[in-house]
């Protein structure tokens, strides 16, 4: 029952796994949350330590061998160290990777560093996304209503001394009117710097709704920008990757643009979500979610728990239908979803 690998109604393997260990985060992005917050989940709501490593074992035995912890803001989430430890030490799982706003990195890049060196995982390291959306203290400030970049920067320079944590990948959200005029320094940083750049489009998973294509700069105008610049050669797309990455043609660095706006990347997805409270996601847009901490807190074994997850991915929507007539955005923010 466990052995045969999780595939969609539409012939695509799935292979990645985004598990979100918290819905709470220590940043009030504009685009993502308001000032105050949303309600958060209740701690007993919250799939514990044990739970999330028996499902991504689960999950491991199926196939799906890349794993990324996000939030919310995973790093929030007491003991989070640890939790990554126990993911390391599974079986079958190739990628183990984190994205994080970086604002608690300085004091944890080591910590977490070293809950991969277990001898199955010292050779691959640990991946790490950090979510920079402005290079300017008052306009990063403005976005995320935190004074943080001179610390998410420290935890950055922090995180960049553990060779096991490269390649680093610095990701900006792309805003409309907010983010042209950061393109030279972020081509800096890409240039002069160890970091992977990209640049993702804005998407409707905001809690404000207020989400509308106009604020979409788009990956193609910004490719524009930067060749401009410095010029960029394509490199080559891996299947089921988020990202079109470009190196410059003098040989300082890469950056990439993630547009699942206006170049969706659906067609060979390979990914599905876990979310916080326990519930299987087989699209960042889905409509519908599969509860599994349910089952699995009633005593449900993993045969069962592996027909509950076959059967939704089975059901696995074709494409995001972002601009289509009938697009609906889903009750879940990206916050409670993790990206
Ligand atoms: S929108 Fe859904 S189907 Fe498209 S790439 Fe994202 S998760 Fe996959």
């Amino acid at each position: 029952m466990v052995s045969e690998p999780l595939t969609d109604g539409h012939g695509r393997r799935i292979a990645d796994l985004r598990v979100s260990v918290t819905d709470r985060c220590n940043f009030r992005c504009q685009y993502c949350m308001p000032a105050e917050g949303l309600p958060w989940l209740e701690r007993d709501e919250v799939l514990r330590f044990e739970e999330i490593t028996r499902l991504v074992a689960l999950f491991a035995r199926l196939g799906v061998h890349d794993v990324r912890l996000t939030g919310g803001e995973p790093l929030v989430r007491r003991d989070f160290p640890r939790l990554v430890g126990m993911l390391a030490a599974l079986d079958g799982i190739e990628d183990l990777a984190i994205t994080t706003n970086g604002f608690l990195l300085e004091r944890d890049a080591g910590a977490l560093v070293a809950a991969c060196e277990t001898r199955e995982r010292r050779a691959r390291g640990i991946r790490f996304n950090v979510s920079i959306d402005s290079l300017q203290r008052d306009r990063f400030y403005a976005l995320t209503r935190r004074d943080a970049l001179d610390q998410v920067l420290r935890g950055l320079a922090r995180l960049a001394e553990y060779p096991q944590a490269h390649p680093i990948k610095v990701n900006a959200v792309a805003l409309r009117g907010v983010t042209e005029d950061e393109v030279p320094a972020f081509v800096e940083l890409a240039r002069h710097s160890a970091y992977e750049v990209r640049f993702i489009e804005f998407m409707p998973l905001d809690a404000d709704r207020a989400w509308s294509s106009d604020q979409v700069l788009t990956g193609a105008e910004l490719h524009a920008m930067i060749d401009a610049l410095h010029p960029l050669e394509p490199t080559e797309r891996e299947p089921g990757a988020t990202a079109r990455v470009y190196r410059f043609a003098d040989g300082h660095g890469r950056i990439g643009f993630i547009n699942p706006v206006s170049e969706p990347f659906c067609g060979d997805c390979n990914r599905i979500r876990l979310t916080a409270d326990g519930r299987l996601r087989t699209c960042l847009f889905s409509l519908r979610e599969t509860d599994l901490r349910g089952p699995l807190r009633d005593g449900a074994d993993d045969d069962q728990l592996a027909q509950l997850i076959r059967d939704a991915v089975w059901r696995k929507e074709l494409k995001h239908r972002i601009g289509e007539p009938g697009f609906v955005q889903p009750a879940r923010t990206m916050s409670a979803i993790g990206g």
